[in-house]
């Protein structure tokens, strides 16, 4: 039996329109088991059998996330810099990393796995990486998902979001700072002598998620204001020193 890592592998290669003669030379492996894997009737049935258990949406019982922390910062990283494709056979998620910062990118990896990808890819780009899962299940967990640029469209949180990223709103503001935030140091120098203030900003186009970050901030007593129409900032010490202890400099 070949390990499943392989098999996924074959399907995203599949999904991003890599050539079938392709796919099996570079994994190493036999046509017929490439070919069984994406066209045969295992592979059919894979994609239509309804439930599939490690989706909490599809489950029978549904079931909250089984990791919600996980769950909530992925969502702040998806609607921060995320995306679903909907490939032939399969769906995408990808969240776009700075390259800068190895600790995110293994936070992001490690958030897929908890809330049900089976394996992660990793595919550098210029100064950035996408991180990405292929499941056929993304769209039940984001239901945000939909066509076009997501300041273009209403984003609103399902029915049984809202209590997730009620009780989970520190990994959730991480998630989004993650992607469309940061932390930086505000210096100023007075009589040669030079003091710094650390701050956070957030920038999102979308009126709808900067509006969900807001809440989340109330909620947890982070004091904030907009300094320009799209953009987010956290100066009062108190505020700053709350969210140092969950945000933190990007690593
Ligand atoms: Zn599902």
């Amino acid at each position: 039996m070949h390990p499943p890592e392989l098999r996924d592998r074959a399907i995203a290669m599949h999904a991003d329109g890599v050539p079938f003669r392709l796919i099996w030379r570079t994994l190493g492996l036999p046509p017929r088991t490439v070919g069984n894997w994406l066209y045969g009737e295992r592979a059919r049935k894979r994609r239509e059998r309804q439930p599939d258990d490690r989706c909490p949406r599809c489950a029978d019982p549904r079931r909250p996330p089984d990791a919600p922390a996980a769950y909530a910062y992925l969502l702040g990283q998806y609607l921060g810099d995320g995306h679903i494709v909907r490939a032939r056979r399969t769906v995408l998620l990808a969240v776009s990393c700075d390259n800068r910062y190895p600790g995110i990118i293994a936070e992001v990896d490690a958030a897929m796995r908890s809330c049900g990808a089976r394996s992660v890819h990793h595919r550098a780009k210029i100064g950035c990486t996408a991180v990405s899962a292929l499941w056929n299940h993304w769209p039940c967990l984001f239901p945000q998902h939909g066509p076009g640029h997501k300041h273009e469209r209403p984003i609103e949180l399902a029915d049984w979001q809202e209590p997730i990223v009620g009780e989970h709103a520190e990994p959730f503001v991480r998630g989004l700072i993650h992607s469309d935030g940061c932390r930086f140091d505000n210096r100023v120098t007075v009589r040669g002598r030079t003091y710094s203030y650390p701050r956070y900003m957030f920038t999102n186009e979308s009126a709808h998620i900067m509006d969900l970050c807001r809440r989340s901030l109330d909620r947890l007593g982070v004091e904030w204001r907009m300094s320009r129409r799209n953009t987010l900032s956290v100066a009062k010490r108190a505020s700053v020193l709350r969210l140092d202890g969950f945000v933190g400099a990007k690593s």
